[in-house]
């Protein structure tokens, strides 16, 4: 899996302390919607979008509040949770292409070393039922990155090769158009089935559902039920998802032993207009480095072990599930390259900080923003809507508080002109550690 080619440095600090090896393997689940925005759940603070299951899972897990994405469209974020590296260093975000598309000819490159490599080297059954969009050329599905098992629209719902968007099982289409308004409780029906099958075996399951991205589609039973309007009814069908999940998991006397993720792969498509979703007192959304475009609504779940009703305010990442998953179950790192992966868990468990204090935003292959500590710093900014239109530059940056300022509303660089350049140096440490690779997006 390791080639010359990555014979990289790892970046002190970047990278978890190896931990003790743990008695036993939880399992881990991660549940992560499409283009769901900070402010679509009722425990995110939306007043018309009922989603008692979701709010329950809080209820009796953990909130975090200002957790990442590792870019604010899909292909790139989905690359980074997977690898927990910054798609910039496998290719996967490209200035000349937003994301794949049914023509590329790209994907997750072959040597990374996915979630689902490293827990499957430790004995996990792993299974990806919904969206990839890593790939979906036999080359790169998901059963050559670590899944046992694969069902699902292999890209985005919007997305066509002629016929419509396919439904696979495997590297086999066995629907073509899929019927949009089944996927939700099909991948959940999987998942169901997968838990059942598996109760004796430490198992990862990756749930990406392809909702609430454009084209909505919601089944019989939630089509024009939600106060919110048809994207209100797709979140609404995703939130009984939640539930069924997390009851088959009590069902089978797995609560104590599962770690369940809850998040979204970006923020809300605000072009859509009302189907699109909403960040909240976030600004902007999808396709942006604004907090709206990268920051998701976020709950730990794991009865017994993690305190329920806490909630952390600290930041996290989409890009830490993979140290967190290796810490959590004994699993190696994958060796010999740079990780962007850092192992949450003792802020899970309530033992101390977030390790994590800083996060680069990049947009199409392009460095945008940082986050460290308190202070965001932004160089460039795209239309918070219309985020195909050229970037903005800003010199100087926009600097903002955004634990006092969460929607970036009051740029401070001219008074803290010390923390800019404190900010600039933080990027040019990082951007000096970062090789350019083949663009795969762009192929
Ligand atoms: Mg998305």
């Amino acid at each position: 899996m390791i080639t010359a080619a990555f014979i990289l440095t790892l970046v002190a600090g970047q990278v978890a302390a190896t931990p003790t090896t743990p008695k036993t393997k939880p399992n881990i689940v991660v549940i992560f919607c499409d283009d769901l925005g900070y402010g679509d759940v009722g425990c995110f603070g939306h007043p018309t979008i009922r989603t008692p299951e979701i709010d329950r899972m809080a209820a009796e897990g953990q909130k975090w509040s200002s957790f990442y994405v590792a870019a604010p469209v899909c292909t790139p974020s989905r690359a980074g949770l997977m690898t927990g590296r910054l798609p910039i260093r496998n290719g996967m975000t490209s200035p000349k292409r937003v994301v794949l598309f049914p023509d590329s000819k790209g994907g997750l490159p072959d040597e990374e070393v996915t979630i689902a490599e490293c827990l499957r080297e430790r004995g996990y059954a792993t299974a990806c039922f919904g969206k990839w969009h890593l790939g979906h050329l036999p080359q790169y599905l998901p059963q050559r990155q670590g899944f046992d098992e694969y069902f699902g629209i292999p890209y985005s719902n919007d997305m066509s090769a002629g016929g419509g968007a396919p439904l696979m099982r495997g590297n086999q289409v066995i629907e073509r158009p899929v019927d949009q308004t089944t996927v939700t409780r099909r991948y959940t029906d999987e998942a169901i089935r997968f838990i059942e099958s598996h109760r004796e075996q430490p198992f990862f399951l990756y749930l990406p559902h392809t909702m609430p991205h454009v084209p909505l589609h919601a089944s019989e039973e939630f089509r024009g039920t939600s106060p919110r309007g048809l994207y209100g009814d797709v979140v609404e069908e995703i939130d009984q998802s939640v539930g069924r999940v997390l009851q088959s998991l009590r069902d089978n006397g797995l609560s104590s032993k599962t770690l369940v993720v809850f998040s979204s792969d970006n923020g809300p498509w605000l072009s859509q207009r009302l189907n699109g979703g909403s960040a909240g007192l976030l600004r902007a959304g999808k396709g942006t480095t604004f907090e709206g475009g990268m920051r998701v609504p976020t709950i730990f779940w794991w009865p017994g072990t993690i305190t329920a009703g806490s909630h952390v305010h600290e930041m996290g990442s989409t890009l830490d599930l993979l140290a967190t998953s290796c810490a959590l179950s004994g699993a190696d790192l994958p060796a010999n390259r740079t990780l962007d992966s850092l192992d949450l868990a003792p802020a899970m468990f309530g033992k101390g900080k977030s390790p994590r204090d800083t996060m680069f935003y990049y947009t199409r292959g392009e460095l945008h923003a940082v986050r460290s500590g308190a202070y965001k710093l932004h160089l460039k900014t795209r239309h918070p809507v219309n985020y195909g239109q050229p970037p903005e530059s800003h010199d100087p940056p926009l600097l903002f508080n955004v634990e006092v300022d969460p929607s970036e509303q009051r740029d401070i660089a001219a008074k803290h002109p010390d923390v800019v350049a404190k900010m600039r140096e933080l990027i040019a440490v990082h951007q000096s550690g970062v090789t350019p690779v083949e663009d795969q997006l762009a192929r």
